[in-house]
């Protein structure tokens, strides 16, 4: 029996992913005028759905692209599109770009046109149990990218660069460093762990700000873990016990290796430990309040 396609949803319509079609005018594609979010979804349920919605008002409102659906109609298309696709734990990817000109011209179409508006999902891939047993390997990788790293825009070309390099030097992830500084990873929020004290870059345009760090820093807040949100000197991976990436879609990943440097002493750390189990308590939480 042939596998159903998983259910897709453009510009108002549920279909088939390989049905969706989008004109090659479409100004996403040719010059990656667009923003996305990706939401992981547990037992059916968007995990910070409002905080997801709420970033990607800020995006569109950033490249200065009205926001066509607002939030109560993308909740509603998402909700349905993860249950069209039959719930469980997804991972949910949303676009909307600037839509489809007449020709290929950088400024803002002359006309008014509508944007493409877009979603899908697929299954939500659970962490590699031997990132978690062993931890992750980073590759620090010179940050190129553009100077509004807040906005999620879907021009990642220096983030799939990065990750491939990272992946070239046998590692998991890029840990970006600009002016002497630890940014981020190539699709994942940094923290470092240094007695007992969490530090994260503050929030800044040369960031993204994570819904995880979101997470990360209540939680912390929550177990009585000291956060400080502070620049990253290089020089800080000598001293650091503990390093994680964070994203939705991958939870809180420990490193312990950057390059030929080990990290602490070289397995997951303690503080990483309990973060990451409250994390997994609060993902399932919407399940537990729907039924009790
Ligand atoms: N930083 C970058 C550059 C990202 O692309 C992402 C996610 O895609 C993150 C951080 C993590 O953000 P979130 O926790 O919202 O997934």
């Amino acid at each position: 029996m042939a596998i159903p396609l998983p259910t897709a949803w453009l510009n108002g319509e549920f279909l088939p992913v390989q049905e969706a079609r989008i004109s090659p005018l479409d100004r996403g594609f040719l010059f990656g005028d667009a923003v996305y979010e990706v939401i992981p979804v547990y037992d059916g349920q968007p995990f910070r759905l409002d905080e997801h919605l709420a970033r990607l008002e800020n995006s569109l409102k950033a490249i200065r692209l009205s926001d066509a659906m607002g939030r109560q109609r993308w909740r509603d298309t998402l909700l349905e599109l993860v249950e069209r696709n039959g719930g469980g734990d997804q991972n949910v990817y949303l676009q909307v770009s600037r839509g489809t000109d007449k020709g290929r011209e950088h400024g803002f179409p002359a006309e008014p046109i509508a944007p493409t508006c877009f979603a899908m999902s697929s299954p939500l891939p659970r962490p590699p149990a031997h990132l978690r047993s062993e931890g992750a390997r980073a590759h620090l990788v010179e940050d190129l990218r553009w100077r509004r790293c807040d906005i999620k825009a879907t021009t990642l070309l220096p983030n799939i660069l990065a990750k491939q390099a990272a992946h070239e030097a046998g590692a998991d992830e890029a840990l970006l460093h600009r002016d002497g500084e630890l940014i981020e990873g190539s699709s994942m929020t940094l923290f470092l762990v240094k007695d007992g004290v969490i530090h994260t870059p503050p929030q800044s345009s040369a960031i993204l700000p994570g819904i995880t760090r979101q997470v990360v820093l209540e939680l912390a807040h929550e177990l009585g873990i000291s956060v400080q949100e502070t620049a990253l000197p290089l020089e800080q991976l000598e001293q650091a016990d503990e390093l994680w990436f964070s994203s939705s879609s991958r939870e809180i990943m420990p490193v312990t290796r950057v390059d030929e440097q080990t990290i602490g002493e070289g397995r997951p750390g303690p503080v990483w430990a309990r973060v990451q189990a409250a994390l997994e308590a609060s993902t399932r939480q919407g399940k537990k309040q729907a039924v009790s």
